[in-house]
């Protein structure tokens, strides 16, 4: 967690498990293809079979809400993507030549990493892809096509569109980047994403700094819902309103809204849907503040929805929000889990190895929802976050607050689809730790994400006059280490036995290996060589190993082993590692809570910065044999309505079984509405 932090995109810790389940016989199979950097999974939709009926209704139509806007991203993410997606689809379905061959097979990798970005540029690093074909070979597979199968605009030829594209695709001058940020330059007039036409950055800035009124409390996110146009020298917003820009869309939005108006599970979320339309209909960005107040205020509900214009990453003046949306509903099961903890918070706050002038006297839990996505749509699809804290507006969070979510079913996807990917077979040291992973680490890994954001972040206290910014740049390495630690030390304590949050007092050791083995050793594959460790949460995590691993040396706890040439970490003495966190959580604290910068800075300077070059080779080398994607996404369950004979819906069945290129046709065939 981090201070104004928004959608967070906090990347699961890929690493904690990963070996063939045979404890489990689940039918089930998460991975369904690989492709350049890129994994498919699916994910399930737990506790769906438990919602009423009406409740089921509601997210079909909430679901065909959140597939409509589906363009609208695509053409936010670059002018020429829908085109040459719909050119790109033509060919694949209608290819006569050899699709056993090269080119071809290169091409259908292509369109789909098209899909997975949702357009021709990297979802992640927003670098524009190189194709593997030849031009030549697109050019004849797409002039063999009948024109009916093409996007062509009126009066223009094969040969036209043919000119338009061919430098977009091919050329690496051409919109090189979706998203520049390279100071100095134009970032509007160098980035490809579609947000302003004709505009240079200095304009939009101007045009931007006028509107906004200085001292305004509760200024609306200016610019967050059109697109800056220049024409004959004046400057405007085309707003994505129903009759506006996206207009074709938003009207196929604003229609399911609507269904999902009519069976609502009260009157606070009936509001809500209603505000939403009216913002959509309108494009008034203060009714999308009202709309955004009732949302956080409707905590009632057991489904719940993001659907519009939300993230600003898209834009390199970071103004302009891409179309995306995400329904859910409450995993009650899951969520039983983190009351439990929030309930006993003052428990663990008393009884923590901290020095009792740092506790707090009265300490209150954050009971964080876990929620199960149902579908994913727009930016949210098919890379997503795995955790959702909106709205963004500033006003809005300090004065009404946040909803703070994380997606149970999206997280349990990715670990379930770890393993058998090698990575533990790979790197634990022997079967007994890949037994105790298997057994206990999906459970251990939730349960110490719950304690961590339950309860780490909240305990303790400054000393009166302490400056919270004190510790300054170490500042969030050391937050994220107390409320990592909190949650280890708390691990290993019957008190979770007794919660029946853990059924064996065994369980915690799969944590304690897995985060020391990521921390000493495979969160380094993330890292290019000779480059040292930057990042807060990576820097926390080598910070507790390290120490744990140097300040647990003259009693051998942990060790570094030589097998086959190769390099393991052992834990030799759980028991004392837990002691080792115990003291680590104390003396963390004590800086946090004093303030203490210079031991701030050596403590993260001395155990969290610096890479072993020698190990780092060698744990690269071990890593890239696995041929895993470091980049992963979902395809989406597919929803149907049962009717009766009389055409009354009875019911919503949820299947598992579409494949990534079928549901994407689909969804071209279904959701075109641009
Ligand atoms: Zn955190």
């Amino acid at each position: 967690m981090k201070g104004k932090f928004l959608m967070f995109t906090v990347l699961p810790l890929m690493f904690s498990c990963g070996m063939q389940n045979e404890n489990k016989t689940e039918d089930f199979e998460y991975n369904v293809e690989k492709f350049a950097d890129l994994q498919i999974l699916r994910y399930r939709v737990p506790e769906f079979e438990d919602l009423t009926s009406q409740q089921k209704e509601l997210v079909y139509y909430l679901t065909e809400a959140a597939l409509q806007g589906r363009d609208i991203l695509y053409d936010q993410n670059g002018k020429y993507n829908l085109k040459i997606r719909k050119i790109l689809e033509a060919i694949y379905m209608n290819y006569s030549g050899d699709r056993s061959k090269g080119d071809f097979k290169a091409f259908e990798v292509y369109l789909k990493r098209v899909w997975f970005s949702n357009g021709i540029h990297h979802h992640y690093g927003s670098d524009k892809f190189v194709p593997d074909f030849s031009s030549d070979f697109l050019k004849k597979a797409m002039m063999e096509l009948p024109e009916d199968k093409l996007p062509l605009a009126e009066n223009e030829t094969a040969e036209d569109l043919w000119n338009t594209i061919s430098p977009i695709i091919f050329d690496p001058e051409v919109y090189p980047k979706r998203v520049n940020q390279k100071d100095g330059e134009d970032l509007i007039l160098t980035s490809a994403c579609n947000y302003y036409d004709g505009v240079t950055q200095q304009e939009a800035e101007d045009f931007y700094n006028k509107m906004k009124v200085a001292g305004e409390k509760e200024p609306v996110m200016y610019g967050m819902n059109s697109t800056l146009v220049k024409r004959d020298g004046k400057i405007y917003e085309d707003v994505w309103k129903s009759g506006g820009k996206y207009g074709n869309a938003i009207d196929k939005i604003i229609y399911w809204l609507e269904q999902a108006e009519t069976v609502a599970e009260n009157d606070k979320q009936k509001e809500v849907i209603a505000q939403l339309i009216d913002f959509y209909k309108t494009g008034d960005l203060k009714k999308f503040d009202e709309y955004s107040i009732s949302w956080v205020k409707d905590t009632d509900s057991r489904v719940d929805f993001v659907n519009g214009f939300i993230e600003s990453y898209g834009d390199p003046l970071g103004l302009k929000a891409s179309w995306e949306s995400v329904v859910n509903f409450k995993n009650v099961e899951a969520t039983k889990r983190t009351e439990k903890i929030s309930e006993n918070a003052q428990w663990f706050e008393d009884n923590s190895p901290v020095d009792a002038k740092f506790k707090k006297d009265k300490v209150k839990g954050v009971s964080a929802k876990v929620i199960n996505a149902a579908i994913l749509g727009g930016d949210l699809y098919p890379s997503t976050a795995i955790g959702i804290n909106l709205p963004n507006s500033n006003w809005i969070r300090s004065e009404h607050g946040s909803k703070s979510v994380t997606i149970g079913n999206i997280t349990d996807a990715y670990n379930k689809a770890a393993h058998g990917n090698g990575m533990m077979e790979e790197f634990a040291f022997s079967n007994v730790e890949i037994d105790l992973i298997n057994k206990y680490a999906d459970l251990t890994d939730e349960l110490h994400t719950d304690l961590h954001e339950c309860l780490g972040h909240g305990s303790g206290k400054l000393l009166p006059g302490v400056d919270p910014d004190a510790l300054k740049a170490y500042g969030s390495t050391i937050e994220e280490a107390r409320a990592d630690l909190f949650g280890l030390y708390y691990m290993a304590d019957q008190k979770l036995i007794d919660l029946k949050l853990l059924d064996s007092p065994e369980a915690y050791k799969a944590q304690y290996y897995t985060y020391i083995l990521n921390g000493l050793m495979t969160q380094l594959v993330r890292i290019n060589p000779g480059d040292s460790i930057e990042e807060a949460h990576m820097r926390n995590r080598q910070l507790i190993a390290k120490w744990a691993y140097e300040n647990g040396k003259k009693d051998n706890v942990i060790e570094f082993v030589k097998k086959d040439g190769k390099t393991y970490v052992k834990v030799n003495d759980y028991e004392k590692l837990r002691g080792l966190f115990g003291s680590l959580l104390a003396e963390i604290q004590r800086i946090k809570s004093e303030g203490d910068f210079d031991a701030a800075r050596k403590m993260v300077e001395t155990y969290a910065v610096n890479v072993d070059p020698v190990l780092h080779k060698e744990i690269l080398e071990r890593y890239n044999k696995l041929n895993l994607a470091p980049y992963k996404g979902f395809i989406n369950p597919k929803y149907e309505l049962v009717k009766d004979e009389n055409g009354k819906i009875t019911d919503v069945k949820v299947t598992y079984d579409e494949g990534y290129a079928e549901q994407m046709l689909r969804y071209s065939r279904d959701y075109s509405n641009l």
